[in-house]
């Protein structure tokens, strides 16, 4: 069965123009890639006996050729406050997370792009858990794919309406940031058709600004992504200076603060992108003091930067803590008054977070194999 699987081709990761070519494989013409993708993506069917406006034949060998494979679940979590995280299985042995967080007026999908992360940050629980592999486009996209029928189906289990309720929050994923497990730059290959079929007008048809890729600093694919598309760009900030930086974030050595910078602004010149936010992870007695503020706004006036802090949090092992919420306010205040943007990120589920490392723990024990968990995903702008 699995061998007969793998032969297949998964629709979710195919591009518009690789789907044209890969119908006109099976003998179609290219336009039929349009309705297929209108069944994948705006009606959320991936059964090719259903597609009835597609010819027999078609269906038929699409049958033989391909599928439509979203990653499998491995276990739900549903935090008091509405957020949900997916634990999904990249192999029998290895394991990523997506987080949904519904708001009055928008619904974010936290998508992984790796399976652990290589980049070592030294304040994050991924890192600690070391790389394993690049997600597929097909798992990439697959996430958002799998979200978007399990929160329909709540909805109907729920006997709502699939829509937003009037005065709930949103029930299905208007935006999507790449800020899950892993650095979307290093898997460059498979991010950029992922996101791609994100924007595509017949794949999830989302705005370009309802898209954020989130990168710790990988400059060269910074200009290289400004060629290939135009998601809102954030950048894991966290420090003022070099020296700091380093130590947090130690692909900074390679490619330092000034040159990051500008590989942002070049970023938001070509694509005329309004602003770049800069996350900045608060730790305390580490890179919060006002005079540390006071550097940061120094960067960043006059440029079209928005900053987003983001309360530490904390994982077994570590040895940094959370900022005291006056201390975060502070530091805000210190931005703002420079007249820099700045934010502090709500952070939301904090009850699956723990129970995350639990479930995590158990995988471990079973398979003897570090499970791909992290701890940040819950988080959200106010
Ligand atoms: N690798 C990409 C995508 C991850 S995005 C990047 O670095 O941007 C997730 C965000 O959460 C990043 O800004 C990351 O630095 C931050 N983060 C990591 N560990 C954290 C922690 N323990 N507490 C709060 N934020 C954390």
């Amino acid at each position: 069965m699995d061998a007969i699987i793998s032969e297949r081709t998964n629709l979710l990761g195919l591009t518009r123009p690789s789907l044209e070519a890969f119908v006109a494989e099976l003998g179609s013409k290219p336009f039929r890639a349009r309705q297929l993708m209108q069944w994948l993506y705006k009606r959320g069917v991936g059964s090719f006996a259903e597609m009835t406006d597609l010819a027999k034949e078609l269906r038929a060998r699409l049958a033989e050729r391909a599928l439509v494979q979203p990653p499998q679940i491995l276990s739900v979590q549903r935090s008091a406050d509405g957020t949900t995280k997916w634990l999904l299985e990249a192999d029998a042995r290895q394991a990523f997370e997506m987080v949904f967080i519904p708001e009055p007026d928008r619904g974010t999908l936290c998508i992984s792009s790796q399976v652990g992360c290589a980049l070592d940050c030294s304040f994050c629980a991924t890192a600690q858990q070391g790389f394993n592999r690049n997600l597929s486009t097909a798992e990439i996209v697959g996430q958002v794919w799998l979200a978007e029928q399990e929160l329909a189906r709540a909805e109907r289990a729920r006997g709502a309406e699939p829509a937003a309720a009037p005065h709930g929050e949103q029930r299905h994923v208007t935006n999507v940031v790449l800020m899950g497990m892993g650095e979307p730059l290093a898997n460059f290959r498979n991010v950029v058709p992922a996101l791609q079929i994100l924007l595509d007008d017949y794949g999830f048809d989302l705005s370009r600004r309802r898209v954020t890729l989130s990168t710790s600093g990988l400059v060269p694919q910074i200009y290289k992504l400004a060629e290939e598309t135009n998601v809102a760009l954030a950048v894991s900030l966290h420090a003022p200076d070099d020296t700091l930086r380093n130590e947090l974030v130690p692909i900074n050595r390679k490619h330092p603060i000034a040159e990051l910078l500008q590989a942002c602004w070049h970023y938001l010149d070509e694509q005329n992108g309004r602003s770049v936010t800069f996350e900045y992870v608060m730790l305390a007695g580490v890179n919060d003091s006002p005079a540390q503020a006071r550097a940061l706004a120094r960067l960043l006036h006059g440029h079209p930067a928005k900053v987003n802090l983001i309360p530490f949090n904390p994982f077994p092992g570590t040895r940094y803590t959370r900022s005291p919420a006056p201390t975060i306010q502070r530091f805000r205040d210190e931005l703002l008054q420079r007249g820099v943007l700045a934010t502090i990120r709500r952070t939301r589920g904090d009850d699956i977070d723990a129970a995350c490392g639990q479930l995590a723990g158990r995988v471990v024990d079973r398979t003897t194999v570090r499970l791909g968990s992290k701890v940040i995903g819950v988080t959200v702008q106010p």
